[in-house]
């Protein structure tokens, strides 16, 4: 298992994602699954999915280099429940309306890209 360092908001730094999968590639070791927090328990920070997926498939993939995408879900999952009906309509908005900034709708948006989720019905909801 290997931690990565985060941001300035509590978020996955992707420069040090891309920086240790570039390791991992140098070295020959596999990557089997990159795991990314969908609402921390503590303070509710979404990773960004959008740039991990962009980084998989449009930098990685074309190597032959690819991993799965989970994200841990847990905490944050529950709300994708309640965004669901209307995710992706651009003129669409949340149901019912949740105090959720463009950042995180437009990570829900991408939920759909990751290969696994972990949803937590006990946690909110
Ligand atoms: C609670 C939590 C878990 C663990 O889930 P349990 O079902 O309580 O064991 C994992 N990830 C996150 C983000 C959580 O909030």
């Amino acid at each position: 298992m290997h931690t990565l360092p985060l941001d300035t908001y509590g978020r996955m730094d992707v420069a040090a994602l891309e920086t240790a999968i570039n390791e991992y590639i140098a070295s020959k070791h596999p990557i089997i699954s990159i795991v990314s927090i969908f609402g921390t328990t503590e303070e509710g920070n979404v990773d960004p999915l959008t740039e991990m997926i962009e980084l998989r498939d449009e930098k990685y993939r074309p190597m032959n280099v690819d991993f799965a995408l989970h994200a841990d879900c847990a905490w944050g999952g529950y709300f994708a429940a309640l965004l669901w009906d209307n995710l992706d309509d651009p003129e669409g908005t949340p149901l019912p309306p949740l105090p959720l900034s463009d950042y995180v709708i437009e990570q829900f948006q991408n939920l759909k890209h990751t290969d696994t989720i972990t949803v937590d019905p006990h946690k909110t909801g």
